[in-house]
């Protein structure tokens, strides 16, 4: 077996002949193990693209889900560091699987629930929420994140979009709607299948 020190250069080694990791964000949805909870790839390239990660960041991945999102964080560069918050015990065990896999071992999995697990991390400079979306936790956050902390947030449901359209009036930034669709079978012919649509506020505390 070869042996890399870029993480890039790990996880293709780990994969194998003939399936190569791209390098860019917004991987294809099958390099991560997942029950079904993962933020899909052209959400999550939007996504690592409004995080927007410079060299020594650190990011909070808060509702890990398959660990994608902070994985991909650490891929973009061997300075990152990264910290993925997942209630679930067997998708926690699934994102320390996953982050090995795909060489991003600096991946830190807690398992723990937004806000009370956040106390303990250490202070980041970049926030995901991907679930566990509240006011009690947009109110934590604003309680003690440190000024000119990237926050970006992703909602599906109307009542966690409600949550994010408020946030926006209240403290500014950046709200972006995003609706997808793809072609698929319609019977003999094709259509347009759309996915739910992913409203995404970004913000700079
Ligand atoms: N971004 C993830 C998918 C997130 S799915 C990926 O790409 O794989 C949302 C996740 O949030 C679920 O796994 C759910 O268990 C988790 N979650 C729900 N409430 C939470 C909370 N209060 N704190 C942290 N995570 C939470």
């Amino acid at each position: 077996a070869r042996s890399f020190s870029h993480p890039v250069c790990a996880a293709v080694a780990v994969a194998g002949e003939g399936a190569v990791l791209p390098l860019a964000s917004g991987r294809p949805d099958g390099w991560f193990e997942s029950d079904g909870q993962i933020t899909k790839r052209p959400i999550r390239a939007l996504t690592l693209s409004a995080l927007a990660p410079r060299p020594f960041e650190h990011l909070w991945d808060i509702g890990g889900g398959s660990g994608s999102v902070g994985i991909e964080w650490l891929l973009c560069d061997p300075t990152l560091d990264a910290s993925t918050i997942e209630p679930r015990a067997e998708r926690a065990a699934r994102i320390a699987a996953n982050a090995a896999r795909l060489g991003a071992h600096r991946l830190r999995v807690v398992e723990g629930s937004a806000p009370k697990a956040l106390a303990q991390l250490e202070r980041p400079d970049a926030v995901f929420i991907g679930g566990g979306l509240s006011r009690e936790l947009l109110d934590w956050l604003d309680n003690h994140l440190p000024e000119g902390t990237r926050l970006v947030a992703n909602a599906v449901t109307l009542e966690s979009e409600a949550l994010l359209t408020e946030a926006q009036a209240r403290r500014g930034g950046e709200l972006l709607r995003i609706a997808l669709s793809s072609a698929e079978a319609l019977g003999p012919r094709r259509g347009w299948k759309a996915a739910y649509p992913i409203v995404q506020w970004s913000h700079v505390t």
